[in-house]
């Protein structure tokens, strides 16, 4: 038994060690793409539900990999967040959504906001207000044309650290979104307090409409305490048509999602300013 537990050990061991290595070329990988500026941001639209009228975006990040190709952020966000790294990573988001709100004014479009998302770890660091400021600032974008999408974990943290920090944010006068509602364990009414403006309903939320009377039933609710509160409800992750429709019955304010367009590039986000009606 000794020498089974042993060999268990040894193996066991060994598997950490093959982790550990594994995870250490995943962070030089990551430390060399930020050096050598493969990051590029691609741009979903959120609609008007009633209309499809475009009312904003979020910015959502790439890995252009010279060998890979386009590497989704599932497959390096989590290594970024163990390394830290993610704390310059989300300052190189901010640095090109800032840019590029920059070179769409200047090249005369419509441009709408565009949120931005921020980590738990990057928004609890204390600095975001001041890099995105700084940002800000330097490329003249105004304040009305930024979001921040926090999620329900940056909110967990001491309430008067959170409270401080998200009051930063709010006289930088960008609108405050909270992201993937519905996963975590805060309440409407504790995001009223925390003067959040657009509530994201987490995608697992939607397919359940038109699917199955709770789901449905459970939205319904969140769309009349929302509004009851004055905060903005989008629905994440809309595929369907029939998600729409019975998004339009429940008077949902706005939309996301591969139905009305997956995320895009820059270019193709400007054709879509100058639509404007995206459906
Ligand atoms: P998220 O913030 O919830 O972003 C929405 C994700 O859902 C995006 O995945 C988007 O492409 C995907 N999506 C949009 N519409 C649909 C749909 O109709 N169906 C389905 N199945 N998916 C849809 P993406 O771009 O792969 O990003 C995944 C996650 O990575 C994001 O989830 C966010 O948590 C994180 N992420 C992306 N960009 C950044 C960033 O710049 N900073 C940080 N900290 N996290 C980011
Ligand atoms: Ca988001
Ligand atoms: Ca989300
Ligand atoms: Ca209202």
């Amino acid at each position: 038994a000794k020498a089974a537990g042993k060999g268990r050990y040894q193996f066991y061991h060994a598997h950490l060690s093959d982790r550990l290595v594994l995870r250490i070329n995943r962070e030089q990988a990551l430390r060399q793409a930020i050096e050598r500026d493969e990051f590029i941001l691609h741009y979903q639209p959120r609609v008007d539900t009633a209309t499809g009228r475009l009312c904003s975006m979020e910015a959502l990040v790439r890995w252009q990999h010279p060998e890979r190709g386009m590497v989704p952020p599932v497959e390096f966000i989590d290594v970024a967040e163990d390394t830290g790294l993610i704390l310059e990573l989300g300052g190189i988001v901010i640095e090109k959504a800032c840019a590029q709100i920059a070179r769409w004014k200047a090249e005369g479009l419509p441009v709408v906001p565009v949120s931005i998302n921020v980590s738990a770890l990057q928004f609890n660091d204390g600095h975001v207000t001041d890099i995105l400021a700084d940002a800000m600032r330097r490329h003249e974008v105004d304040p009305e044309l930024v979001g921040v999408e926090l999620t329900e974990s940056c909110m967990a943290g001491e309430h008067d650290t959170v409270a401080g920090e998200m009051e930063g944010l709010r006289r930088l006068g960008v609108k405050l979104l909270v992201d993937d509602f519905g996963t975590g364990y805060s309440s409407l009414s504790q995001l009223q307090r925390l003067n959040v403006d657009i509530l994201k309903v987490d995608r697992a939320f939607t397919v359940t409409l038109g699917k199955d009377a709770e789901g449905t039933a459970l939205f319904k609710a969140i769309v009349s305490m929302a509004d009851a509160l004055d905060i903005c409800i989008v629905a994440e992750g809309v595929e369907t048509a029939e998600q729409l429709q019975a998004l339009q019955s429940l008077e949902c304010d706005e939309v996301q999602g591969h139905f009305v367009s997956r995320p895009v590039p820059a270019a193709e986000m400007a054709a879509l300013m100058l639509k404007r009606f995206l459906f």
